[in-house]
């Protein structure tokens, strides 16, 4: 949803003197949950690189990478990163992101249509609003449960003039949107999907919906999680843009503390492994106070061991490739890719090609990355080519692919779960 500036301005602000970026970072010092002192970060990433820089050539004046570091609060067990970047660095217009072309996406929201249906029962409603919904797709699927519907997503722009009677598209930011004006006097579901973890103050957010919704209202909420990334060690998927990493507890804290109770939580499993919360105002004048978990210096300890690991299974994968003779490439020109190379330890040069599928990143490269990115068409078989797995998050369809086209040797550099 905060997908504002093209990759073009973000490539020219990063082009100026570099310490320019303090001025577009905000140093958090406090908890973004319980308002707590950050203490020292668990994790330092140096020079950690942007991701989604898909660009029509390299740039070599674009920045390296920018100091990121990882906490957990010792009081309320959320996790987050504490160097914010300003969101205009972080998004571009040519990220074509869209819910409806990605499998992977509509999986998701099968998972929190059904998860939703569990809560609402047979019941309907007279407005849905979607904050950060994408391309509205969620909101297709879910017409049959409301009398009118609202997606809001700055995306959405061009699209306004395309609402109808019932889908209304607000090309706007959350904080530009008065949903007072858009809200029925009853029966409204709010809905808001893999936009709180981009949030730099997440409770801000869900006060501004709070403050603007009636009583019943009922919110329900998904965002990727911290203990099934923690469970699958992929410290991968710690990054500029997910600004928040709650857990469970941290966020019923959060809502507890605005005035809110869980209704229901449920987990989906894939896609990052995410947290669904249905929540709605209470009648409760206090909820159990936050205190700190025992044993939360055991639960970093953990966390710290786990991230040992993982580097260390990505140094070993980097032995591997370097070890073998050919010339390596790549499948899966992922947005996530100059992380991927990152924690892998790797240049672009040990690296011959990015083969994907996708038509629309055929001869893209990375602004921060100089790769080839290329669409295996005519090509029936990889033969001697050895493969090594560059989209973590599509392991699976991938290996499917690489079966037909029987490469030498694969490298997967993480567990498929
Ligand atoms: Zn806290």
């Amino acid at each position: 949803m905060f997908r504002a500036t093209g990759l073009k301005g973000r490539s020219n602000i990063m082009k100026k003197n570099k310490m320019d970026i303090k001025k577009f970072a905000n140093i958090k010092k406090t908890c973004a949950v319980c308002g707590g002192a950050l203490d020292e970060p668990v994790i330092s990433y140096p020079k950690l690189p942007l991701t989604e820089t898909y660009s029509k050539s390299y740039d070599k004046t674009f920045i390296k990478g920018i100091d990121q570091y990882f906490h957990i609060c010792k009081t309320c067990s959320h996790s987050q990163i504490s160097n914010c970047i300003n969101p205009s660095f972080l998004y571009g217009n040519n990220y074509k992101f869209r819910t409806s072309e990605s499998n992977a996406s509509k999986n998701r929201i099968e998972v929190f249509v059904n998860f939703l249906k569990t809560v609402i029962g047979g019941k309907s409603f007279n407005t849905i609003i979607d904050i950060g919904c994408n391309d509205t797709y969620l909101l297709a699927g879910m017409e049959k449960f409301a009398k009118k519907l609202y997606g809001i997503d700055p995306i959405l722009k061009e699209r306004e003039k395309h609402s109808t009677d019932k889908v209304v598209c607000i090309g706007k930011l959350l904080e530009d949107t008065d949903i007072k004006e858009i809200v029925a006097p009853s029966k409204n579901l709010v809905l808001s999907t893999h936009t709180l973890e981009h949030v730099e103050n997440p409770k801000e957010f869900i006060v501004k919906i709070l403050s603007e919704t009636p009583h019943e209202t009922l919110y329900v909420f998904e965002f990727p999680y911290f203990t099934p990334l923690l469970k699958r060690n992929r410290f991968d998927q710690i990054f500029h843009q997910h600004m928040q990493y709650f857990s469970p507890q941290s966020f019923e804290y959060l809502i507890n503390s605005l005035g809110c109770e869980v209704v229901k939580m449920g987990e989906n499993y894939h896609a990052w492994g995410s947290l669904l919360v249905a929540f709605k105002k209470s009648k409760k004048r206090s909820f159990k106070k936050i205190t700190a978990p025992l044993n939360i210096n055991r639960y970093i300890e953990n966390i710290l061991k786990k991230y040992e690991d993982f580097k260390d299974s990505m140094q070993k994968n980097r032995t591997t490739m370097l070890s073998l003779d050919d010339k390596i490439f790549g499948y899966g020109a992922a947005l996530m890719l100059p992380v991927v190379f990152y924690h892998l330890g790797i240049n672009a040069d040990i690296i011959d090609t990015i083969y994907d599928d996708d038509q629309t990143k055929n001869g893209l490269t990375y602004a921060n990355l100089p790769v080839k990115i290329m669409i295996p068409e005519d090509i029936n078989s990889f033969g001697k080519k050895s493969i090594l797995i560059t989209a973590f998050d599509n392991v699976r369809p991938i290996l499917c692919r690489l079966k037909e086209l029987e490469p030498k040797n694969i490298i997967v550099p993480i567990n498929v779960f």
